[in-house]
């Protein structure tokens, strides 16, 4: 919660402004019955008309003022729970885009999402009519209290007597309803997650014609969403009920012992009926306070799955040194790679002068992936094992580093925006021209009639479906266009056909003069024209050289090619 404070804080000229509102709506919520009481008591005992007047008048005024603060109260108070909620969501998205890649390896997205979506308003929910209400209720026993010992501390005493022990009582199913809202609140999360992952996997799952069992996972998750949400609404009404009877038994008492008082003389029946408005007063602020209860531990346990978020800190340190504009040489001494306790590589060892073309070749899993991560620093790497431009890794800001890279991913991500901007992502104000000219060198046709309106045909999950070589030509043009200083290509041509990959790796070797380009690639034609190939085998390089000395070599490399050469004279 504290964080929580923290952003409210932010907020606080707002945030007062709507608790003098408040301050100035239950002064005049206050002064209402003491001016009923008068006008009873007025009648009672005779007083003239222009007295009665006056008294009516103050009524209306007093009402309308309390309805002009009670709005202004409002609206400063809401709106600063929604500025803390924005706040709040932009600072979560800028965390997660903050976050190493492992971290979304192993964390689903649509859990990530249902706390945006599903918990944040929980939180602005807690802030805005949960304080609103939170204040309220203060004031009005702070206020009313006094009020009602004015007129008679006896009765105030009998009628409050219920509720130190009712107190208790909430406060020990605040608890219950905390624990069965986070229970929900994770259900709900996971069905979120289940449903991203079956919105994005549709196809797979038609496939394998397994849609009935994923609809009973689905219906299992439900039924404990389902049970979830009754074990809270069974606690949450359990709490209004106490809070209603609470309340009905102060009006009773009230009523019954105001009733004994008036017969005894010690009470005017002005006084009784102040002291039931008192209570009529205090009854919705009691009634709210089982609200405010739920509503704090919603907040609380919704805050609390968002804080899990926000209090990761990603296991890549930034570092301040910046790179300069040359294009850097690359260095990789003793590097010992993996993932938690599994290693990939170990002990590696290579250096890449700048401009030279680096090929990597390799069983899949290997760890071609993970050694270009690591030298774009997607993955944690220890220091003094990786220098880029001579400087350690580790100790260069992220984003000068990764500004060096245009990296095309073995899965070709497009999102959903005309194919220019897909293209122009990493320079939006690219002109056209650019765009065309990067497309055009990576084989990407803009008249292939595939492409309704060229250039500018909506893809992604909005638009239409390009096909795997289309994709990943693209993300090639897409690196392109933003002529980096260290291209790489994961995977990146294993989508088209082997005229197309020539064509590719002729436009990039007149393109890439001067500038390093290093190539993952299943076919050794993709790297053959390497200044310097490595092989990676279990857990590190087994080979490296070029082309010429790895086929004279004849290992791994070299049965590789003979392979791939076979099959190429049989098709
Ligand atoms: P390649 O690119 O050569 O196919 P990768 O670098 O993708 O190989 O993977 C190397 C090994 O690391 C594989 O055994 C793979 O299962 C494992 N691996 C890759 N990514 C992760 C990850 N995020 N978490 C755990 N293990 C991973």
């Amino acid at each position: 919660m504290e964080r929580l404070w923290k952003y409210a804080g932010r907020h606080r000229r707002q945030i007062l402004w709507g608790i003098a509102m408040l301050l100035l709506t239950n002064i005049c919520t206050q002064t209402l019955p003491l001016i009923m009481r008068a006008a009873i008591d007025g009648i009672e005992f005779g007083e003239t008309t222009d007295y009665l007047r006056a008294i009516a008048t103050a009524l209306v005024l007093v009402a309308v003022a309390s309805a002009v603060f009670r709005t202004l109260s409002r609206k400063h108070l809401f709106y600063a729970a929604r500025d803390v909620e924005m706040d709040l969501r932009s600072d979560y998205y800028r965390h997660l885009t903050s976050l190493d890649g492992g971290y979304f390896d192993t964390t689903p997205s649509g859990e990530l999402m249902s706390r945006a979506t599903n918990d944040l308003p929980q939180v602005r929910l807690y802030l805005g009519p949960g304080l609103l209400n939170a204040v309220n209720t203060t004031v009005a026993y702070v206020t009313t209290i006094p009020l009602m010992l004015m007129i008679s501390p006896k009765l105030t005493f009998v009628i409050l007597a219920v509720y130190p022990p009712s107190l208790w009582l909430l406060q020990r199913l605040g608890k219950q309803l905390f624990n069965r809202t986070k229970v929900q609140q994770k259900e709900m999360g996971r069905i979120a997650a289940y449903v991203q992952e079956s919105l994005a996997g549709s196809h797979v799952i038609r496939s394998f014609g397994i849609e009935s069992e994923r609809q009973e996972q689905f219906n299992d998750l439900c039924v404990a969403n389902y049970d979830a949400s009754i074990q809270l609404a069974i606690s949450r009404s359990f709490m209004w009920r106490l809070v209603i009877s609470l309340s009905t038994l102060s009006i009773f008492i009230a009523v019954f012992v105001g009733a004994m008082e008036i017969i005894a003389g010690r009470l005017t029946i002005g006084d009784v009926v102040a002291m039931v408005e008192y209570m009529g007063i205090l009854a919705w602020p009691t009634f709210a306070l089982g609200w405010v209860l739920s509503m704090r531990e919603r907040g609380r346990a919704s805050m609390e799955r968002i804080n899990e978020i926000l209090d990761r800190v990603s296991n890549i340190s930034e570092g301040n040194e910046e790179l300069g504009e040359e294009t850097p040489s690359i260095e990789v001494d003793g590097l010992h790679i993996g993932y938690g306790d599994s290693p990939v590589l170990e002990d590696v060892q290579f250096s890449v002068p700048a401009g030279h073309t680096l090929g990597i070749v390799g069983e899949i899993g290997s760890g071609k992936t993970t050694l270009v991560k690591t030298l774009m620093r997607l993955l944690p790497v220890r220091s003094e094992m990786v220098k880029i431009g001579g400087r350690d890794i580790t100790s260069i800001s992220l984003r000068s580093l990764r500004s060096q890279f245009g990296y095309v991913a073995q899965e070709s991500i497009l999102f959903s925006k005309p194919l220019s901007q897909n293209i122009a992502f990493g320079e939006p104000e690219a002109g056209l021209d650019k765009v065309v000219d990067s497309a055009e060198k990576a084989s990407l046709d803009p008249g292939d009639p595939s492409l309704p309106d060229g250039l500018e045909t909506l893809v992604g999950e909005r638009g239409i479906t390009l096909s795997g070589g289309q994709k990943q030509r693209s993300s090639i043009a897409r690196a392109l266009l933003i002529s980096p200083s260290i291209l790489v290509l994961d995977d990146a041509l294993s989508a088209v056909d082997s005229e197309t990959e020539e064509r590719i790796i002729d436009e990039l070797r007149r393109l890439r003069e001067g500038k390093t380009t290093v190539i993952v690639a299943h076919r050794v034609s993709a790297v053959s024209h390497a200044d310097q190939i490595l092989v990676l085998g279990e857990r590190g390089i087994i080979e490296s050289g070029t082309h010429e000395t790895l086929v004279a070599s004849k290992g791994a490399y070299a049965q590789l090619a003979n392979r791939q050469a076979l099959q190429e004279g049989l098709l």
